[in-house]
């Protein structure tokens, strides 16, 4: 046909409700839009702390693309993205390539090590499905092989957690609460079992509320985690983070939550990068690129009022996509297009199943038990937004606390 063709990059938060959008806001007839993923399945990036600690299943956290998106609207391609030739309008997949007209890049984040030795490979991370299951399943190994050696090592049942920041606290709060059901499984003793947090900064959570940092530390404390802020790691060995001037932290299970970047996707691609993602236009497009946005953790949108990037986040992500499908629609028709302002609704971290912590309607504080339960409302927000109610009865988190 000759209709233009949309290709959207990455089945996260915005590129799949760039699809879905476009296909609620143009005709049949006046474009033909594609989505291209690495997997048949959408995941929930925000709940892979919860697939990481074994609170919930992995597929509780992922959702067959096709169960969203009508294959009859979209043409989908399960492949993986290597990268974007711009001078001929060409995407490289591993297994064949595509031209576009338009192209939403929203592949999201990659693990970042900052070159730490050892961390690469000796490390787990939190990165997507594969590796959250991963992660849980090396822990109930380290449980389940205790009782069975001779002289086993109580530091096998360490638990070492590398970056303090939102994702490292979530998931020691997912922690704590998983490991006397593991203790009880395999019988063992809680007391053998350690679970740690490092952090580089004097603090957890650096440059979040005082108040609210208080909070989660007390409450993670209370509960078994062991923090070690103003440590740093320098080093990752097999067993062990070396910190600071060469102490060594031993540890049977090591993930690594500190820090992430842009998909080397648009460094391969040649776009300009900050700090591993791009700069964009206020109207999401790359600079001195006509038909291509990029969305999401795969870039920074300025907030002009403060000079300095809007914050990363699933929020922001769905946002873009919203602006993005707008101005897709507006290029296609010769209409203007409109500059995106992000609506800052809050940040709430969860601290294990039935406690959480964080801000809500400029800067309201919440904790405890209310914030838990607004922690779900936005989860299951998301998942009424992508699915509706058919799909929120399937995968939404409707289980008592
Ligand atoms: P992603 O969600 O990362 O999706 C990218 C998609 O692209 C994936 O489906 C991936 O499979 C696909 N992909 C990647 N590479 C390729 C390739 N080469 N080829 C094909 N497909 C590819 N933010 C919040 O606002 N609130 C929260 O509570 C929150 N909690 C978080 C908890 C955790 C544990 C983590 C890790 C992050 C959390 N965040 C949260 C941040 C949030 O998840 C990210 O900002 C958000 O996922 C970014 O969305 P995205 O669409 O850019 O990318
Ligand atoms: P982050 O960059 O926010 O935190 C990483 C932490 O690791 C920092 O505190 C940093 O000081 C620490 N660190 C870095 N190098 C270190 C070293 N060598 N030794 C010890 N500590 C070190 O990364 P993140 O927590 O993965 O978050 C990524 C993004 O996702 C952020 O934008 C965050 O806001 C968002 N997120 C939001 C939520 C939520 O809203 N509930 C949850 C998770 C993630």
């Amino acid at each position: 046909t000759n209709k233009p063709k949309i290709v959207v990059l990455g089945a996260g938060y915005a590129g799949m409700m760039t699809t879905k959008r476009l296909t609620q806001q143009l005709g049949r007839e006046e474009a033909d839009i594609v989505l291209i993923n690495k997997h048949n399945y959408h995941y929930q990036t925000t709940w892979l702390h919860e697939v990481a600690a074994g609170t919930i299943n992995h597929n509780s956290a992922r959702v067959m693309i096709s169960d969203v998106i009508n294959p009859n609207r979209v043409r989908l391609i399960y492949d993986e993205v290597v990268k974007v030739n711009k001078e001929e309008q060409l995407v490289e997949l591993e297994n064949s390539e595509i031209s576009y007209d338009y192209l939403v890049i929203s592949l999201g984040f990659e693990t970042n090590t900052f070159g730490i030795k050892g961390m690469k490979n000796k490390a787990f991370a939190i990165q997507d499905i594969d590796s959250s299951r991963n992660i849980y399943d090396h822990i109930e190994y380290q449980f389940s092989k205790y009782n069975n050696e001779k002289n086993p090592d109580d530091g096998s049942l360490t638990i070492l957690v590398g970056g303090g920041g939102f994702t490292g606290i979530e998931f020691v709060g997912e922690l704590v609460e998983q490991v006397p059901k593991l203790c009880k499984k395999y019988d063992i003793d809680r007391n053998k079992v350690r679970i740690i947090n490092v952090e580089a900064a004097p603090s957890i959570l650096p440059g979040f509320n005082e108040e609210l940092i208080d909070y989660a530390r007390k409450s993670l404390e209370a509960r078994g985690v062991e923090f070690r802020e103003d440590t740093k790691i320098q080093e990752c060995k097999k067993n062990s983070f070396v910190v600071n001037d060469g102490e060594e932290i031993p540890a049977g299970t090591i993930v690594w939550t500190g820090g992430v970047t842009g998909n080397s996707i648009l460094g391969k691609s040649g776009f300009e990068l900050t700090k591993g993602k791009v700069t964009v236009d206020e109207d999401l497009r790359a600079p001195e690129e006509d038909n291509i946005f990029i969305l999401g953790d795969c870039a920074w949108v300025m907030n002009k009022e403060e000079d300095r990037p809007y914050p990363p986040n699933a929020q922001a992500a769905i946002q873009h996509a919203a602006t993005c499908a707008r101005n897709i629609k507006a290029l296609l028709r010769n209409e203007p297009l409109e500059s995106f302002i992000f609506d800052d609704k809050g940040t709430v971290a969860s601290l294990g199943v039935s406690d959480a912590m964080g801000t809500v309607f400029s800067d309201r504080k919440i904790y405890g038990k209310s914030a838990a339960t607004m922690k779900k409302v936005i989860d299951n927000r998301y998942v009424f937004m992508l699915g509706g109610p058919k799909l929120f009865l399937k995968k939404g988190k409707i289980r008592p606390f």
